[in-house]
Parts: structure tokens; sequence; C-alpha cells
């Protein structure tokens, strides 16, 4: 814990905006809480349950191999046995240790845990032993398949694992100083390098499963090495080039290209070239971290044409394939997305980590510049349909995350393919890197909540601090911290569901409407440490309706407020819950309720319910239901399932 500030890479930056780094920005509040639930808990449930789950066997060379600890998904035609085109979540296990690495890494700004640190660096030190002369590493090809590395970059996570890798040995080498990760990575993302690239000799793979591509490009970013970034860009242009790697790979190792468990390359999205897409589809999460590589690499190269395809598949998720939530990708069959408007509830597969890597896509088309369109869905993902899959004391998570339950679907303890619970973790304890963004002589604030961030300007220091109770109140208080006055450009976003906005200077009001550029007003003087802004957004309680094109919410309502997505549970209201109906002219009340749920606020009204008691043992009959009136209350979304089991949803029935 002694290195707070990276390395600054020595790349010339073309983004325009730039996440802080976790160590520039505290939290406090709402965020605060969680990122103490996980620095506190979450952190190390993580590596007792990686340990518990036998990774550490894995990739400790020293002690004999656990073998094939889970069944494989698909097995030969003969049976219990191996081949190329067959897959265990086991060959993820590295991209665990990454993610475990990455979540310890960015708790310890929060509260030092000495004896997580020494864990974490006794793992890094089995690596550097596994690491192999020529720099590759996995534990999985190494360990339990050797001979076959490189064969299967489809389905076998060789390079997606690296990635995760990589991320964590960047958050870590940021958070502790501590080189040893990080140089390891350097040297397998060389030897990658050797391996793939246009060159002649080099193989014209890429990832099945992306993530590399993210990946490299922070580790370019943070040792300055240009040819990470070049890697990484190779990777996105080679994906569903002809002819089709995937294809000749499969021919190599004597299989049928066409014997394919998920039949069509949409699922990994290398069905064409990047550029030509304009669908969201196949698996979520790939999705989500190839669009996320690809904003990292249009940013890192100005490069317009990767722009363009970015944002017809921003407005293809965003306006036909996105859960109210945030969540996405509805079906279990390719843990991802299915047909436009297809947005079942009750079997929303919604995976933890699709919500999350929307979140990382998303800050990352903030990189050209302040925008709502963005930051609202990023927004929209955090606070709803991504910490919904953590407890609130950090113990539990949900793989899917439901609009809608019978009361059978809980949080659990670990998965056996706990992808969710480091990615969320992660997430939660680097909050402070999507709250700003920092410009030249600019900073935004893309999200409202107690926090503080501090940044240079002309090379003097300047701390801006936030006072809010946001998400609970849309009151905001910035003021700053600095020894001289200083000009910079403060953008201050102005979310899309607030109706009215006011804003003050020094208690002088600044035209809200009238200054709004791409949801943003900017503010461009020199600042004082004695000035004080005051915005305010109206929070009302507000219904909210799907195109009448999503059949699963044809006549019904859910309720927000905020940024916050509310459902309501079997614990405060009549069941079933399918009996309540919600109408239009009900009014509905905000409360605060500090002693629920580790203090939120909830939504109540009057509603009505369907009466099934004088119906007996009859199944069908002539005359409607009895109605009889009675309260609804509902929750955050987010919190669910944090009290004993029952009945959830989000979307209620409407009444004109
Ligand atoms: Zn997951």
């Amino acid at each position: 814990m002694s290195v707070f500030n990276a390395t600054p890479g020595t790349m010339p930056a073309n983004t325009t905006f730039r996440p802080p780094s976790v160590a520039q920005v505290e939290v406090a509040g709402f965020w605060g809480a969680r990122v103490d639930a996980v620095a506190s808990r979450t952190a190390d449930i993580l590596y007792d349950r990686c340990v518990e789950a036998r990774m550490l066997e894995q990739i400790d060379p020293d002690v004999p191999s656990p073998g094939v600890v889970i069944p494989f998904h698909s097995m030969s035609p003969t049976g219990n046995e191996f081949t190329g085109a067959t897959v265990t979540t086991q060959m993820f296990w590295d991209s665990d240790w990454g993610k475990t690495i990455e979540t310890a890494a960015y708790s310890l700004y929060r509260r030092r845990n000495d004896e997580l640190e020494r864990k974490i660096d006794a793992v890094i030190d089995l690596f550097g032993k596994l690491q192999q002369e020529d720099g590759y590493l996995s534990s999985w090809y190494q360990r339990i398949q050797p001979g076959l590395r490189w064969t299967n970059l489809r389905d076998c996570h060789e390079l997606y694992c690296a990635g995760h890798l990589i991320e964590g040995a960047v958050a870590y080498f940021q958070a502790t100083g501590k080189r040893k990760l990080l140089d390891i990575m350097c040297r397998f993302a060389d030897h990658i390098g050797e391996m793939f690239g246009a060159e002649a000799g080099k193989r014209k793979g890429y990832c099945g499963h992306e993530e590399i591509e993210l990946a490299l490009v922070k580790l370019g970013r943070v040792t300055g090495q240009r040819k990470y970034l070049e890697l990484a860009r190779y990777f996105v242009d080679q994906r569903g080039q002809q002819p089709h790697y995937f294809d000749e790979e499969a021919r190599a190792r004597g299989a049928d290209p066409k014997d394919y468990h998920f039949k069509t390359y949409e699922y990994n999205q290398s069905h064409k070239p990047v550029r030509e897409q304009d669908k969201v589809v196949g698996h979520a999460v790939r999705a989500m971290y190839l669009y996320a590589g690809m904003a990292d690499i249009a940013a890192e190269f100005a490069d317009d044409s990767l722009r363009t395809a970015l944002e017809r598949l921003w407005n293809d998720l965003t306006s036909k394939n996105l859960y109210v939530t945030g969540g996405l990708g509805p079906s279990a069959a390719n843990e991802g997305f299915t047909s436009d408007y297809d947005l079942p509830n009750e079997t929303a597969y919604a995976e933890t980590c699709a919500s999350v890597a929307l979140v990382f896509w998303a800050s990352r088309m903030l990189g050209v510049g302040p925008n709502r369109r963005y930051a609202d869905v990023m927004e929209q993902a955090l606070y709803n349909g991504s910490i919904s899959g953590l407890s609130l004391d950090g113990s539990r998570f949900f793989y899917e995350n439901p609009l809608e339950s019978r009361g059978r679907h809980n949080r659990w303890k670990w998965h056996r393919c706990p992808c969710c619970p480091p990615n969320i973790g992660r997430m939660v304890a680097s909050i402070g890197t999507y709250i700003y963004g920092l410009g030249e002589r600019a900073v935004a604030v893309h999200l409202y909540g107690d926090s503080s961030i501090r940044f240079e300007v002309e090379g003097r220091e300047v701390v801006l601090t936030q006072g809010s109770r946001y998400p609970w109140d849309g009151a905001v208080s910035i003021k700053f911290d600095m020894d001289r006055p200083l000009r910079f450009k403060l953008h201050l976003r102005v979310p899309g569901w607030c109706p009215r906005a006011q804003l003050t200077v020094n208690g002088e009001g600044v035209d809200v409407e009238d200054a709004l550029a791409d949801g943003y007003v900017t503010l461009d003087r020199e600042w004082e440490g004695t000035d004080v802004i005051r915005l305010d957004l109206d929070m009302p309680a507000r219904r909210i309706y799907a195109n009448p094109r999503v059949r699963q919410d044809a006549g019904r309502v859910a309720l927000a407020r905020g940024p916050i997505v509310y459902c309501v549970e079997e614990v405060d209201n009549p069941e079933p819950l399918h009996s309540l109906v919600l109408p239009s002219a009900t009014s509905i009340e905000a409360v605060e309720a500090p002693d629920l749920l580790g203090g939120v606020v909830t939504l109540s009204g009057q509603a009505v319910a369907d009466r099934s008691s004088d119906w007996g043992d009859t199944l069908y009959r002539s005359a409607r239901p009895v109605r009889e009136q009675t309260m609804v209350r509902a929750v955050p979304y987010f919190a669910w399932d944090n009290r004993q089991p029952g009945e959830m949803r989000v979307w209620l029935r409407d009444e004109p």
C-alpha cells in the first residue's frame, strides 16, 4: 500500500476523457457502504472460495495437479474423455484468480488487509513459478491438458484468462506498487504477440471469449508500451475476417467446423468483421467485453469507423434489447441475446457479469466526452442489474437477475462457474472510476453521490467534493479545495429521468435548459476554493411503461425513482404478487426507511388485488374476480432477496 498513483503511461492520449484511478476518488454514502461490504467481506470470500474450489492446487506446480474437478460440459462420443472440442469451467480458473486479485487490489485502497495481501502475493508467486521459459502461462494447458495449447481459441478461453490476469496485474501494481505480476503478464503478453499477428508465420486468431482486447489496452496504458495497444487492435480487426480462423483451427485439430455447440459464430460475435456489425448478438458478456475493447481502440487510435459501429450497436442494445434494470441477455441457452423486444421477466438470464460489462462499455463510450446517452445507461446498470448480483452484506451472489420470481431464486454462496462474484466485486470496489471523468482542464461528474476526487490543473491539486444523499435525494453540493484560483471546465450531468433541474453557482441561478448539451451543463470559469455549486435534481417517483412490442410487459407498469428501479417482494405485500393491480390514478409516495435494507427509500401507494379466497375448488368461472383494496410497497430492485425468500416482481399489472 505504498504507491497510490500508477506510473502514468507515456503515450499520448487521443482519448479526451479518461477515468480517474481508483486511488483518486473516495466515496462515502451509498457507494461507501457497498465498497465497505466488498473490502471487508467479499474480497476475502473470493479468495477463500477459490481455494475451496481447489484453484490453488491447479496453479501450484509443486503439488499434484487436482486433475479434472468439474465435469466437462460436453463429452466426447466415447465417454468421459477430453477432446479439443470439450469445455469445462475449470479452464477459466485463471480468470477467476485474475478478477479476485483485481478485487483485492481495489479493496486495499479502502481498507488495509495485510493477510489478504500476503495471500495474493503467494498466488502471484505460484503464477511466477508456473510460467514457462517462453512466457506462456495457463494453469489449464500446463497442468491438466498439456500439449493442446492454442488449439481451440473458439471454446477454451485461453486468451480470456490471460486478459483477466493482465487486468489483475495492472490493478495490483497500481494498488501496491508491486511489479511481480505485471512483469509476469508483460512476458506472457509478449509471448502472445509473438504467436498472433498479421505478420507471416503468426497465427491469425483471436479469442472466442473477448477480454484480452480491453486488458491489453490497460497494459499498454500502464506500461506506456504501444505494442500492447497494437496487439489489442489486431485482435479487434481480425475478428470475423475470412477465411474464418475458428473454421481453420477446427480442421487443424481434426474436427468438423460445423460441429459447434452454439451453431453460429454470432455466439461469439465473430460472424462478421466488427465494423460491419449492427446488431448485438450472441453471448451477452462476450459482446459487452468486445464493445468495451472496441471503444478503447476507437479512442486510442482515433478510429471513427469503429466508433460508428459502436454507436449502431449501442442503439440496437438500448432501443430493443435492454431490461429496465440495465440487465441484458434474456436467454440461458446462449447466455445472451435472442430477438428484438424479447425480454421475458421470470426466465431472464440477465447475468450479473453482463450488466457489469455494460458499465465497462458505457464508461468507455464517455471517453470522447460527456454524453448523457451513455452515462444514463451506465447509471441504470450500476444501480440496478449489476449490484443486484451482490447481497447487501457482500457475502452472497446472483448469477441470473430475473425481474420476477416465485420465491425459488435465491442468492448462493458460490457457483461452479464463478465468473460473477469477482466481477461485481471488482466493479464495486473501483466505483470511483465511473463517477468522474478527467479531461484536459476539465472534470466531468457523470454520477452523483457523497465522494471526492483529487486531480491536477496546471500542476496544482484540486479536490472536488460532492455532498449528497443520492440516490435517495437529488440535492447535490459541490465544493473545491485548492490553493489558488484555477480555470477549468466542470461538466455536470442532468440525468434523462430528471424532469427539472435547478443549478446555482454561489447562489446565482444558471439556466439549465439553455446550457444543456448532450445532457450535461458545462461551467467554464476560474474556480476558487470558496465557490459553492448547488444542483437540485427533482426526483419524483415515476411510472415506466415498456414499448408495446415487448409482449412480456404488455399491460404492466414498473416503478422508479431517480436511478433506482423498484420491485415488490412478498414480505411487504399480499401474495400472490400477480394479483396486484396498480391503478394509474394512485399517487405513489416515497418514504424514507432508514432501518430497512441498510437504509432505502420505499415507494408505496393504494392498489387493488384480485381476491382468490372466494373461489374454493373452482378453477374457471364466468364472473370476474372480486377486487379488494390493498397497499403496495416497493423496494429497490438491487436489494431484493436480502430478507426471507419469497415472490418478487418488477413489472406490476397496470390499470388505466
Ligand atoms: Zn458471470
